[in-house]
């Protein structure tokens, strides 16, 4: 086989063989741009030295020296020639880019004679000792493992002593003198003399570039991106060209677009007079690119028209590395460069109108972490300031706020117009009002999928949660976050991205839907597949997914409408009635709040599909805790408070204890509520009903869903669909209206997917909602999980991926595959989505294409996410 190809003998298609620099060395070079020629070592040959447990066999090396010999013809220059030397380097190049982890020599090929050659040919004898400094220590460091510090030393005692401040003044006196040191220095650490044969020192270089693939660093990179082990890293044996001759010389990278933003124009740093890699190792402060337009203005111009050759045949944004000797330009390599999320995105759009690649290119070009970017307020410029803790990133964006402690001063606060951020070890379904308020959250316990995660993240809002660092002492209404003891309304920032917790507030930029971004999501449109809905418990959330292009709401969850302060006193008189006839009542003074919570959701999204679940939780989320009960029962009998009050919390006491439930995830709640107290569901199916006719009078369309939870067995979404049914019928023949309404329900109860032809039914449309099919399927309780076993789970690789982010498609998949096959089987017409977490996750979208469900419905602020990934997937 061959293990050697010259630049010209490859191309870019050979990343896998040449790895990412040499293939795209060889495509510069058949392009015809001035690149140095030089050949490449296969990442065969780097496999093969690790099997020989770290040798380089003769034969290869017999083949790399014939490479040599046709360098040397093409250069006119010889390797080891005293009077007129070749001189190399030898450079790393991996298949996927690993920037910096591996290492790369210069000047190879100088010794004791080549240097008088070198300083002879070139009349710079101070360049050429600058070479051979610079070759020794680079040398010494990487192929003889001799820490970069002794050199610096060195370097630094001379400069000292001469009285020089930077490089550029050392003299080739000086340099000479260094040189001799090095020597020393080299004999001293490594017990031998520097290597003079110039072939021992080209063997040593490819073994130690080789070896390199197995630094700590590089392996640490590798695990982290998941490139495998057995990839390799190719060898690059390049004839050197030299920035650091004189004043017409230099180096610099250069970027063919802006990063950061993305805008046309060439971007990037040099320096004159320098070699390699002082650019980006701040031996001196680089100049700005566009500085050389003045100071080589030929160059300047060689270089844009370069860039946009590059850009024209790679058809995406450049990160060029070159160098000029004399005033001629070389280029040492290309890449398509790292950007930001704005920048990805204005610059999938710009090369999409300047006709370099098609829409679906764009969109597939755009990552999921880009999304996660643009769409979340950031510190701007977090570098100086000052970290006091850090916890789980739970939700994306960041925000600055006065510390409260509890949900209702949270609300008062923010009534008064202050921001603020809540401090909580944990939060419960009763806290939302706070967390609605608040600009970020913050909770000592819980993990990514605790309440306070998936609401705030469903909010937008940013959240950490599980923050080692904090404790709370609500008695004396103070935190500790670190070694910072702080007071209620005390000024702290969170950023969710990072999962870190700064002192103080911070600036904050918006997050922007560019224009860019919004051409980005009609491309998204043309080829998307699946339709995007929104999980919106209000009317303002709804408004704000219309925004966002949301194109219905796949879940709209009630019990949220029963939190409000003026509102839960009701509920919970209703929970505690007696009888079925004080209960009626009680539900009597809900129902008009009800069901102008749904007139205005019906106005917001006229026109479009409006999914509403029916009461779910187990209905001690409403009541007060026991404990707090008991307290206060004990408190009235000691002071010895009038009998009826003393009555009264005994009842309560009694019935909040007839209400637990060891398990209240699989207790008394869904359709089970619905079957148990049909009075509840009838007021809710009234208030719907009654709205939407309401709204179509007001010549407004409306399209209401009524979806019913928790069905495990197809005589409750019978029982249920009856009930429905006839409060419609009722209603509407009161009413006098007509319109079309679906009755279907929620897949979350594994029984309910395997039974899903008898259940399809009595169903006119399937949600998934995958919370709670995830965490029955699995068996675990997710407000458990993840504070227990989940992420020990995780760290032994015991799963994946956190089955409540990612949806598990080998398990929990299947059922919903089969539950569609089964469903559709019966009813031809049976609509098909999903609601959950999952909703907003990139591959879970991308199965629910594959099988082929009808919609998926996230929370507002991951529209635009899902919106691109639907489409990521259709391509
Ligand atoms: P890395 O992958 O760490 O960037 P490189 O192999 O690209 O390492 O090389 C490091 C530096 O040396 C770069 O700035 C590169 O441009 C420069 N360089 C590499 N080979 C040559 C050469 N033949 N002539 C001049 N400069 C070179
Ligand atoms: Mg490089
Ligand atoms: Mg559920």
């Amino acid at each position: 086989v061959k293990r050697v190809y010259r630049f010209e003998e490859g191309n870019c298609d050979m990343g896998t063989l040449l790895g990412g620099k040499g293939a795209n060395l060889a495509e510069m070079t058949r392009l015809g741009l001035p690149i140095p020629p030089g050949f490449t070592l296969t990442t065969e040959v780097c496999r093969a030295f690790h099997q020989a447990g770290g040798q380089l066999t003769d034969d290869i090396f017999a083949e790399i020296c014939a490479a040599l010999k046709v360098l040397e013809t093409s250069k006119q220059t010889f390797f080891g020639d005293e009077d007129n030397p070749l001189l190399v380097s030898v450079r790393s190049g991996s298949v996927s880019s690993m920037p910096g982890m591996m290492d790369t020599i210069l000047n190879l090929g100088l010794n004791d004679f080549t240097i008088q050659g070198l300083a002879k040919q070139t009349g710079n004898e101070g360049f050429a000792y600058d070479c051979y400094r610079r070759f020794i220590q680079m040398f010494g460091e990487i192929v003889l493992g001799i820490p970069a510090l002794h050199f610096d030393k060195h370097l630094e005692q001379l400069k000292e002593q001469k009285g020089r401040e930077n490089d550029q003044e050392v003299t080739a006196e000086e340099w000479k003198q260094l040189v001799l040191r090095y020597h020393w220095l080299v004999e001293e650490q490594s017990g031998k003399a520097f290597p003079q044969d110039v072939y021992v020192q080209l063997r040593m270089a490819v073994c130690a570039v080789l070896r390199s693939w197995n630094n700590t660093r590089a392996k640490v990179y590798r695990k982290l991106y998941q490139i495998p082990d057995e990839q390799g890293t190719a060898v690059n044996v390049q004839a050197m060209v030299f920035g650091n001759k004189g004043d017409n010389c230099g180096t610099g990278v250069l970027f063919t677009r802006n990063p950061s933003s993305g805008a046309k124009e060439l971007y990037g740093e040099y320096l004159i007079n320098a070699q390699g890699e002082d650019v980006v190792a701040g031996v001196r402060t680089p100049r700005s690119l566009s500085e050389l337009g003045e100071e080589m203005p030929e160059v300047y111009a060689e270089l844009s028209r370069v860039a946009g050759q590059l850009e024209q045949h790679y058809r995406d944004m450049q990160d060029v590395e070159f160098t000029v000797e004399n005033g001629k330009l070389f280029l040492l390599q290309t890449r398509s460069g790292k950007r930001t999320a704005q920048a990805a995105v204005n610059i999938a759009v710009a090369l999409v109108e300047e006709g370099l690649i098609t829409k679906q290119e764009a969109v597939s070009r755009i990552e999921a972490g880009h999304l996660d970017q643009l769409l979340h307020r950031s510190i701007e410029g977090p570098e100086g300031l000052r970290v006091i803790a850090a916890g789980l990133p739970a939700s994306p964006g960041a925000a600055t706020g006065a510390v409260v402690l509890d949900a209702d001063t949270a609300e008062e606060w923010a009534k008064a117009g202050t921001r603020t951020i809540l401090v909580s070890s944990e939060t419960s379904p009763e806290d939302i009002h706070g967390i609605l308020a608040a600009e970020g959250v913050l909770t000592s316990r819980g993990g990514m999928t605790s309440h306070a995660a998936v609401v705030a993240r469903g909010m937008g809002k940013p959240c950490i949660c599980g923050c080692d660092g904090l404790a709370i002492d609500r008695e004396q209404g103070t935190i500790t976050l670190g070694e910072h003891t702080l007071r209620q309304g005390d000024v702290i920032s969170l950023d969710g991205t990072s999962g870190q917790v700064y002192l103080g507030s911070v600036s904050l930029s918006d997050p922007v839907v560019s224009p860019g971004l919004l051409k980005l999501l009609q491309y998204a449109d043309e080829f998307r597949e699946l339709s995007i809905y929104t999980n919106a418990d209000t009317p303002a959330d709804a408004a704000k997914a219309r925004e966002w292009g949301a194109e219905g709401i796949g879940l709209c969850r009630t019990e949220h409408m029963f939190f409000s302060d003026t509102r839960l006193p009701i509920v919970q008189a209703m929970i505690l009635a007696e009888t079925k006839e004080e209960r009626i009542h009680q539900l009597g003074k809900i129902l008009p709040m009800q069901q102008s919570d749904f007139e205005e959701m019906f106005r917001v999204m006229h026109g479009l599909p409006v999914t509403i679940r029916l009461l779910d939780p187990p209905l001690h989320e409403f009541l007060p805790n026991l404990e707090q009960i008991v307290e206060q029962y004990r408190a009235a009998v000691a002071e010895g408070s009038d009998k009826e009050e003393v009555q009264r919390l005994k009842r309560l006491m009694a019935k909040v204890r007839s209400l637990q439930e060891s398990n209240p995830m699989l207790g008394l709640r869904g359709c089970r509520l619905g079957l148990m107290f049909p009075e509840i569901y009838d007021m809710q199916i009234e208030a719907i009903f009654r709205a939407a006719a309401t709204v179509v009078r007001e010549r407004l369309e409306v399209r209401p869903e009524i979806m019913i939870p928790l069905v495990g067995h197809p005589d409750e979404l019978k029982a249920m669909r009856a009930l429905v049914d006839e409060v419609a019928s009722q209603v509407l023949s009161e009413e006098m209206k007509h319109f079309k309404y679906r009755v279907g329900t929620m897949i979350e109860v594994p029984r309910a997917a395997i039974v899903a032809d008898a259940i399809a039914e009595h169903a006119d449309f399937f949600s998934f909602g995958t919370n709670d099919l995830t965490q029955m399927t699995f068996g675990y309780s997710r407000d458990d999980a993840e504070g227990k076993f989940l992420n020990g789970y995780l760290e032994k690789r015991v799963l994946q991926d956190n089955p409540f982010q990612v949806l598990d498609e080998e398990g929990v998949g299947v059922l919903i595959q089969w539950a569609v096959d089964k469903g559709k089987a019966r009813k031809f017409f049976l609509k098909t989505g999903l609601c959950g977490e999952h909703g907003g996750d990139m591959r879970s979208i991308s199965f629910c294409q594959q099988i082929g469900l009808d919609y998926v419905s996230c929370s507002p602020y991951r529209i635009p996410y899902a919106r691109i990934s639907a489409a990521k997937a259709a391509l």
